[in-house]
């Protein structure tokens, strides 16, 4: 019998895990993959998830493959809007050596029993402990359990049930170093009506990580390939694998806590919905749901229940807000495009938030405070909110 069980050893399971190691307790961390496992994702890490792992000494940077001090945005591949990152660059990285940092480091916390190739089928929740289903129909015992299986999490999606809002698909594109040099230290996006959500390239040193991901969930293959075709027009490429995976969207109505259970990362569908950034609230709400049983086991609080008062202190009023801005701008993109474009200031405001140097909260403040007198922005703050 474990003191913890943590599904899931990406960036929320080994957050959790290290946190609860480093408070002394016994934890047993189980992963359906073996590691170094990939994951589809774009690998930007913007500087907000950097500077925590900064906090946590743990080093990023020899896994970091570019680091984007620019980004420019297209809508429907024309209207280029160019926002330097100089003050806070977006860091690349893979996601396989990422997460096996990340693992490393737990693994380095004390003593984690780690259940590679273990898949969880069921959980069951007892008054006093949580009873925990192997695939191979084997049994583990916890007194709590840290529910971070990402999207597709069995336990997450048994206490919310429901469809994810969005998907992102990515390409990973080999093609010549000149032309990976070409989209170099940068980020591209292209807004997308159709798909009411963006594409991206991404530089990642010896191939472009080229997705497309939003609310309209059909023919995400298809348009990718389109994607990729019209962004490399005229140059020589070839897509060496497609991966995709739904993106949970936060939805207010989510519940992050059930008797003995936490859910953390996209388990609890902690993925921004304007920008789809995901990692750096996984590894928030990791940290978190592991302080919160550490607190529950030292006597400190009564239940886990705590845990959602800290992950709305710290991560959800901003994931509401971005949820609210999401749903109107990917309604109205073109019109909300021409609006930054034509404004210098919402481009500085854009680009906090591509870096995580602001909060939406914070930003809806700083629009207000500038742009207030403005009977738009009124109608648009009195829509969103
Ligand atoms: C195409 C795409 C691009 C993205 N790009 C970005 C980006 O550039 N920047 C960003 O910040 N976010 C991005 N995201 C979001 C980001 O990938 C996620 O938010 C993040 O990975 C969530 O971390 P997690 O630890 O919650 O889950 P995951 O990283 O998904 O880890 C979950 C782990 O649980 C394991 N697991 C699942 N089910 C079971 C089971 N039944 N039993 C045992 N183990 C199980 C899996 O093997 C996996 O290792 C992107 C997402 C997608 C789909």
């Amino acid at each position: 019998m474990w003191d913890v069980a943590v599904i899931g050893a990406g960036p929320a399971g080994t957050m959790a895990a290290g946190t609860l190691l480093d408070h002394g307790l016994s934890v047993v961390l189980i992963d359906k993959s073996a590691f170094p496992r990939n994951k589809s994702c774009g690998g930007g890490l913007p500087d907000h998830a950097a500077k925590l792992l900064d906090r946590l000494a743990i080093d990023w940077r020899p896994v970091q493959l570019d680091s984007a001090i620019s980004s420019t945005i297209f809508y429907d591949f024309s209207r280029p809007m160019e926002i330097a990152l100089e003050s806070a660059p977006v860091r690349l990285v893979s996601r396989k050596s990422f997460d096996q940092l990340l693992l490393k480091w737990a693994l380095q916390q004390g003593d984690l029993e780690l259940l590679e190739k273990t898949a969880v089928s069921s959980v069951e929740q007892l008054p006093d402990q949580v009873v925990i289903r192997l695939s191979d129909g084997t049994c583990l015992e916890a007194g709590f359990l840290v529910a971070a299986g990402g999207a597709g999490c069995p336990v997450g999606t048994s206490i919310n049930p429901g469809k994810s809002a969005g998907v992102a698909v990515t390409a990973l594109v080999n093609t010549s170093a000149d032309i990976i040099e070409r989209f170099s230290s940068r980020l591209v996006f292209n807004v997308q009506p159709d798909l009411q959500g963006y594409g991206w390239v991404f530089p990642k040193k010896h191939h472009l990580n080229i997705g497309i991901g939003g609310y309209n969930t059909t023919k995400l293959k298809t348009r990718l390939r389109q994607f990729v075709s019209r962004t490399l027009t005229g140059d020589d490429y070839q897509i060496a694998k497609i991966f995709g995976h739904p993106l949970p969207f936060y939805q207010p109505d989510t519940r992050f806590c059930q008797q003995r259970t936490l859910l953390a990362g996209d388990a609890a569908r902690l993925v921004d919905a304007l920008t789809g950034e995901g990692i750096y609230y996984a590894l928030v709400s990791g940290r978190l749901a592991g302080q919160t049983i550490a607190r529950v086991l030292n006597g400190e609080l009564t239940s886990v229940s705590h845990y959602e008062k800290l992950l709305q202190d710290n991560i959800l009023s901003n994931l509401h807000w971005s949820c609210r801005i999401a749903r109107l701008f990917y309604d109205h993109p073109e019109f909300f495009y021409q609006w930054v474009l034509g404004n210098r200031f919402l481009q500085e405001q854009l680009k906090k938030i591509t870096s995580g140097l602001t909060t939406y909260q914070s930003l809806q403040q700083d629009i207000s405070d500038e742009l207030g007198d403005d009977t738009f922005v009124r109608d648009f703050f009195d829509l969103s909110g």
